[in-house]
């Protein structure tokens, strides 16, 4: 043992250990306080996360969102949930103007963010679409006279 710790490199871990010293004292410590810690469970359905916990209704839960999106739907009663996905998609931060947004759809539509998105601040994103090969059959826009046909899935 002794040996071992001779051959380790004595001012690096100090070095080390002073810079997590520093962050210790440069930033707030951050806190995940559980009444039960995660622990693997090997019983759960081999899709479902081994982390989703030994009750059943958990695992029908982690299921039906997908099965929901092939069948009619509201029978489930889960539709609170996907309500609040919703919710919370509507909510975020955006990139571009560097603000926070209550709805998107609003923010989508203030002032601020439309003269971004006229700018030519997505000139870069540009320059880089301008490497690619457009190798698509491209339509001519079609006529009034003519009906689409839409296909639906
Ligand atoms: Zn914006």
């Amino acid at each position: 043992m002794i040996l071992k710790c001779k051959a380790l490199n004595l001012p690096l871990i100090l070095e080390t250990l002073n810079i997590c010293l520093y962050s210790f004292r440069s930033y707030r410590p951050f806190y995940l306080q559980l009444t039960s810690m995660p622990s693997i469970n090997y019983s759960t359905q081999k899709p479902c996360s081994p982390f989703d916990g030994d009750k059943p209704s958990n695992i029908q839960k982690q299921v039906q969102p997908k099965l929901r999106i092939t069948t009619d739907g509201d029978k489930c009663g889960g539709t609170p949930v996907q309500l609040q996905l919703k919710e919370k998609r509507k909510k975020g931060y955006c990139e571009c103007c560097l603000q926070k947004y209550e709805d998107l759809e609003t923010h989508l539509l203030s002032e601020k963010h439309r003269n971004f998105a006229q700018s030519n601040q997505y000139q870069v994103v540009d320059d880089i679409i301008s490497k690619l090969v457009f190798d698509f059959v491209e339509y001519e826009r079609d006529t009034p006279k003519k009906k689409r046909i839409k296909y639906s899935i």
